[in-house]
């Protein structure tokens, strides 16, 4: 986790130092960018572990990068951590359902900064790497690949979190708080309806390969991951 590299996105020079030098004292590497056009560059030639983005940025907002991102598919996965003067609860919840893995209110402290990275880099790369084979479907942590059978299906970037954790809890109930916890992560307010939308995504992906019933409901408790009917 250490040595991971971050890129930077933010056009204010002083915020942009200031983080950088938390970083540094945090043992990461770090790249700036003063513009979502200096950032695409970055994004492909440097790699970047993690990005944090500023939400008010010239041009193209940090809000309309994410999402053009999140429909790349080799950058779909990239952790990205929003940074924004906004808190208008509305705004947040734009940001986490456009993909953000998680969002920082200016002011910040750099602590708390360093702490959400590594959090999100726990969260994303942490864990087992190993495949896990259950049924009919096969999950590679370290590619992001999920196979049915052969064949591989596509899923988005919390899809994929949500069906990790799944996997690696077979058979067991999780309300839907549980899931909030486990696979948001996080203390902002989400509607627990935002399980439900996840929910139906995954099973939309893995319904062409006839796997959806794998998601299963229980009624009044919440949703399952079983190989049993
Ligand atoms: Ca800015």
């Amino acid at each position: 986790m250490s040595n991971s590299t971050i890129l930077v996105v933010e056009d204010e020079t002083a915020i942009r130092d200031m983080i950088g030098m938390s970083l540094e004292q945090a043992n990461f590497r770090w790249f700036p960018a003063a513009s979502v056009e200096e950032a695409r560059s970055r994004l492909v030639n440097d790699a970047p572990d993690l990005m944090l983005l500023d939400w008010m940025l010239p041009g193209t907002s940090g809000l309309d990068f994410v999402r053009q991102l999140r429909r790349d598919e080799s950058m779909r996965d990239l952790p990205v951590i929003m940074l924004t003067a906004r808190d208008a609860e509305e705004d947040m919840i734009r940001s986490l359902e456009s993909g953000v893995d998680d969002y920082l209110t200016k002011p910040f402290s750099t602590r708390e900064l360093i702490a959400r990275i590594k959090t999100v880099l726990r969260r994303v790369g942490g864990g087992d790497q190993a495949p896990i084979t259950i049924g009919p479907l096969t999950l590679e942590p370290s590619s992001h690949r999920v196979r049915v059978g052969e064949e591989e299906i596509a899923l988005g970037p919390t899809e994929f979190r949500l069906l990790l954790f799944f996997m690696r809890h077979p058979e067991r109930v999780f309300s839907r708080e549980q899931l909030l916890d486990q696979v948001w992560g996080r203390n902002v307010y989400i509607d627990n309806r935002t399980v439900d939308v996840h929910i139906r995504r995954l099973r939309k992906a893995l319904e062409p390969r006839q796997a959806e019933g794998l998601i299963q409901t229980v009624r009044g408790a919440g949703y399952r991951f079983s190989t049993q009917l």
